[in-house]
């Protein structure tokens, strides 16, 4: 199934949608959604290097692209991007805060710095990037969709500066709902579950057949794609959801219902 088989390919054309941490994974694949459906579409990461390759595979989906790398704890250099991403594509219309950083590590174990910088890139940066697009989504009375996860509501092992992170993520996003809704700006969250070929699943389920057994054990029977995740934030910033705001949408297959058991025994077994 392809979005276009549902929605218009021109649902968001001449809208300019900016994804944070949009050269790779599940936010690479949500991108690639927009692009499908008319958007105009920018990205930053880190790396240079990966926004030009990414940027050359959705410039082959046909709209304008643009590509500047900013780190997201830099306030500076990302309001630069995001200024000049809506100079160049036009007004933003939709931002998706998506850059994160993840690795396992027991709480004893992570340092101060490390719990730190996950802390800095989820929250501060999706701070950032809400403050810094304000004035054009004040404009375009725009949307902005936080990428979560479900570490923010769900103990996980080794995961203490995650759920931290993301928890954090997660109440930003009420807030800023409450704060901006006189503008028209609707806020919401996505949680992904186990998504396949994402640097995610790689990092918290390594180990042989490990991801195959997690599948087996989400009610929906399979890991997730990043285009079911692409699919969701089109969706969540589309006019179909345009009384939205303030809410959690999981998307995980129904993973959650039943813990985080099954993970906590595959990351112990390939991790402790
Ligand atoms: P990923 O490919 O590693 O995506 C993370 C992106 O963020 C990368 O493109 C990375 O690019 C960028 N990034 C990291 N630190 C940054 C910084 N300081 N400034 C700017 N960009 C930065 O991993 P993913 O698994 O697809 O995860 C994408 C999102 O989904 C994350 O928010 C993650 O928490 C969430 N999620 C994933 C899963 C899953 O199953 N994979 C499940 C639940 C939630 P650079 O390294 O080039 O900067």
């Amino acid at each position: 199934m392809q979005i276009t088989d549902v929605f218009s390919k021109d649902l968001f054309r001449g809208t300019t949608v900016f994804i944070t941490g949009g050269g790779s994974g599940i936010n690479l694949g949500i991108a690639k959604n927009f692009a499908a459906v008319g958007a105009s579409v920018a990205i930053c990461g880190r790396s240079q290097e990966r926004l030009d390759g990414a940027a050359a595979e959705l410039r082959e989906i046909g709209n304008p692209v643009f590509a500047q790398a900013a780190d997201v704890r830099d306030y500076a250099a990302l309001e630069a991007a995001i200024t000049n991403a809506g100079q160049t594509l036009g007004t933003i219309g939709v931002l998706i805060a998506g850059a994160a950083g993840n690795f396992p590590a027991s709480a004893e174990a992570i340092t101060p710095n490390g719990f730190k910088s996950v802390l800095d890139i989820d929250v501060l940066g999706s701070f950032h990037a809400a403050r810094a697009a304000f004035p054009q989504l004040k404009e375009t009375r725009g949307s902005i969709t936080f990428i979560s996860a479900g570490q923010a509501f769900q103990a996980y092992p080794y995961q203490a500066h995650v759920g931290a992170a993301k928890a954090g993520v997660d109440m930003l996003m009420r807030d800023l709902a409450v704060d901006w809704g006189k503008h028209g700006i609707r806020c919401n969250s996505i949680v992904p579950g186990p998504i396949a070929d994402t640097e995610g699943m790689r990092r918290l389920a390594p180990g042989e057949g490990a991801q195959g057994k997690l599948a087996r054990a989400v009610p929906l029977q399979r890991l997730g794609s990043v285009d079911d995740i692409g699919r969701v934030a089109v969706f969540l910033a589309s006019p179909l959801a345009s009384y939205v705001t303030g809410t959690v949408l999981v998307a995980d297959g129904g993973q959650n219902l039943l813990g985080s058991g099954m993970w906590a025994a595959l990351a112990m077994g390939a991790l402790g």
